[in-house]
């Protein structure tokens, strides 16, 4: 018989991403609904390797719903990179008497989930990071409010740079992904993007190129969207500026991406996600992880997690084109 379910251990872990607040909120109050003892864990595996624990109660969750970051803190953890680090963790784990330890957070933390289930720990995986960078899934949380805080950065940019019929060069986050940068450019209708995953994207002299083309057709100024995996920001404003004449800005959005109220989006995917691990937890469930895929939410094995693959679509880019003459 499956051993019952007593103790399950939370922790946020990783680049912080609005909504993780919400997905704490579901774990804890599933877990109370199942009448289980629930710790919140600060500061990540960090604060698992130091024993950080606050046992979570109802009330302790509340008002959170609304905020962005993360209630428990985050960090990344070097010492979880070390044989040490992870066997103190899963030492902490047996001494704290868990039967389940949920990680909140992106491939980094799953990674440091792989080697923690090597020493004997049932973890469970709730994707949030705000690049959507994770293979195993179509949604992590945080990416609609980066998103949306990225596409109103550009709303704003546009007002001034029209003003002044000025080229607008902005950079968003993303890590070494596109989805972020193509989002916000479809969405804040910018004529160029530069990302990663597209080589073709990445020539300044075809951006400055389609900057004159569309002058000649009448704009009056332009946005352009470079991904953070891309950089070199500012010398592409001072390229287009010194080629063009046109006058140019540089802006880096940088962590203002981070923060924020999360967005509806981000609260269901975030609530659902969180109680549907809890779910798995109490049905004897073993390393899993909670995944969004073709409009559903799926149970994936955490090995199984690491072997999937996606990408972005690149007919975006295409159609992006199309879309900014
Ligand atoms: P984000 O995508 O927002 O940056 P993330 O979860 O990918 O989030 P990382 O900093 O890559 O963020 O990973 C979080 C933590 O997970 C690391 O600080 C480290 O403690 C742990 N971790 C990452 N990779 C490993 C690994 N190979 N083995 C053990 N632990 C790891």
């Amino acid at each position: 018989m499956e051993k019952k379910i007593k103790k399950i251990g939370v922790l946020t872990s990783g680049g912080d991403a609005p909504g993780m607040n919400a997905a704490i909120r579901a774990v804890v109050r599933t877990a109370l609904h199942h009448e289980v003892e629930i710790i919140g864990i600060r500061k990540g595996y960090n604060g698992l390797i130091n024993g950080e624990i606050k046992e979570m109660r109802s009330r302790d969750v509340s008002n959170i719903m609304n905020l962005g970051g993360t209630i428990l803190h985050t960090a990344r953890s070097p010492e979880m990179m070390t044989e040490e680090g992870q066997k103190k963790a899963a030492a902490i784990y047996s001494i704290l008497g868990l039967d389940a330890l949920v990680v909140i957070g992106g491939d980094g933390s799953y990674r440091g989930m792989r080697e923690l289930a090597k020493y004997g720990v049932n973890c469970f995986g709730i994707p949030a990071t705000i690049d959507l960078d994770m293979g195993c899934t179509e949604y992590t949380i945080g990416f609609d409010t980066a998103v949306n805080t990225g596409m109103d950065a550009l709303n704003k940019l546009r007002d001034t740079s029209s003003s002044h019929e000025r080229c607008s060069v902005v950079e968003v986050m993303g890590r070494d992904a596109g989805y972020i940068a193509m989002w916000c450019a479809m969405t804040g209708g910018a004529e160029d993007v530069i990302f990663p995953e597209a080589k073709e994207t990445q020539d300044h002299k075809k951006v400055i190129q389609q900057i004159l083309t569309n002058r000649s057709t009448g704009k009056r100024h332009n946005l352009i969207v470079v991904a953070e995996g891309n950089g070199g920001t500012q010398q592409l404003a001072k390229e287009i500026q010194d080629i063009t004449g046109i006058q140019t800005r540089a802006t880096i959005l940088g962590h203002l991406q981070r923060g924020g109220t999360p967005t509806a989006t981000d609260r269901m995917h975030a609530s659902l996600m969180g109680y549907y691990v809890v779910k798995a937890i109490m049905e004897g469930q073993k390393n899993k992880v909670v995944s969004y895929n073709r409009g559903r939410y799926e149970i994936i094995d955490l090995e199984e997690s690491f072997t999937m693959k996606k990408q972005l679509d690149p007919e975006y880019y295409d159609i992006l084109k199309v879309l900014s003459i």
